[in-house]
């Protein structure tokens, strides 16, 4: 039997992506799905696609803008108990030099992939410690670790992801809940193309010379960590394509 069967597991950005994947994956290990997004109508059909294949879980669906603390803290206290979280949800807005990048783009870097992120994570961590057990997994990224020219905020915005998880980590140090990042290379998903404003020709040029991950191949690693037996955390993991340097 799974470790994950039955456990009550919410992933954020569920409804495209890397989190869409999560869900798919969750759910053939019998977890119940706690899925969170903007989009609901794309969460509606997920939900049931994965409840007609895997008739023994339940999936329950959320509209939830992560940049508003309110919305989340009513959300999360509406859901039931939280086993695993996969804190997912996030986003690049262009790629600009710094002395471009605009006020509203910046916000909605940080106000998504950092204050959301802790949003959610606040709402959800006095739940794990009541129980003393829980998992959360937030997706960073190699952009947390490694800099580059016009990535400034989008950097930074995952730097911050890292040093959140590796606080929360210490904090939950005398406690069975279990904290790790996950730091995808290149994925290809929605966000491929968002980040170049939706130019296609320039989104594939990135991945000239390599194959991308995509999607199942973070999901099978959200997955594995998330399946080991609870002594083991494991803290961190960088999974790149085999061709990124
Ligand atoms: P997608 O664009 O496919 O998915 C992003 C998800 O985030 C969507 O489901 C979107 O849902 C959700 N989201 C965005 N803003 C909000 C918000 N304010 N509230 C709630 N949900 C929100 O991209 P990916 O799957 O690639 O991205 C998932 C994560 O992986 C992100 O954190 C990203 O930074 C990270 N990552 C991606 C990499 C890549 O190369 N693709 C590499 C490294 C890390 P909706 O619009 O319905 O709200």
């Amino acid at each position: 039997m799974s470790r994950l069967q039955g456990k009550n597991v919410l992933i954020t950005g569920a409804s495209s992506g890397i989190g869409e994947a999560c869900a798919r994956h969750f759910a053939k290990a019998g977890s119940n799905l706690l899925l969170a997004a903007r989009r609901k109508e794309r969460l509606e059909n997920l939900k049931q696609e994965l409840e007609a294949q895997h008739p023994s879980i339940i999936v329950s669906t959320f509209e939830l803008d992560v940049r508003s603390k309110a919305k989340v803290d009513a959300v999360v206290a509406s859901m039931g108990h939280v086993d695993v979280l996969v804190n997912n949800a996030g986003l690049v807005i262009g790629l600009d030099k710094l002395e471009d990048i605009t006020e509203e783009a910046m916000d909605t870097m940080l106000d998504t992939n950092v204050k959301g992120l802790v949003y959610v994570t606040q709402a959800v961590v006095p739940g794990m410690r009541a129980r003393n057990s829980g998992h959360i997994i937030n997706i960073g990224s190699v952009a947390g670790q490694q800099a580059y020219a016009n990535g400034s905020i989008y950097c930074a915005s995952k730097a911050a992801v890292a040093s959140i998880t590796r606080a929360l980590m210490a904090e939950t140090i005398d406690t069975a809940i279990r904290v790790s990042e996950i730091n995808p290379g290149l994925v290809e998903t929605e966000f491929s193309v968002i980040r170049f404003r939706g130019d296609k020709d320039k989104a594939d040029s990135v991945y000239k010379g390599m194959e991308p991950l995509n999607g199942d191949d973070i999901a099978e690693t959200v997955i594995f960590v998330a399946g080991r037996p609870v002594h083991v955390n494991i803290a961190e993991m960088l999974v790149f394509p085999t061709n990124q340097a």
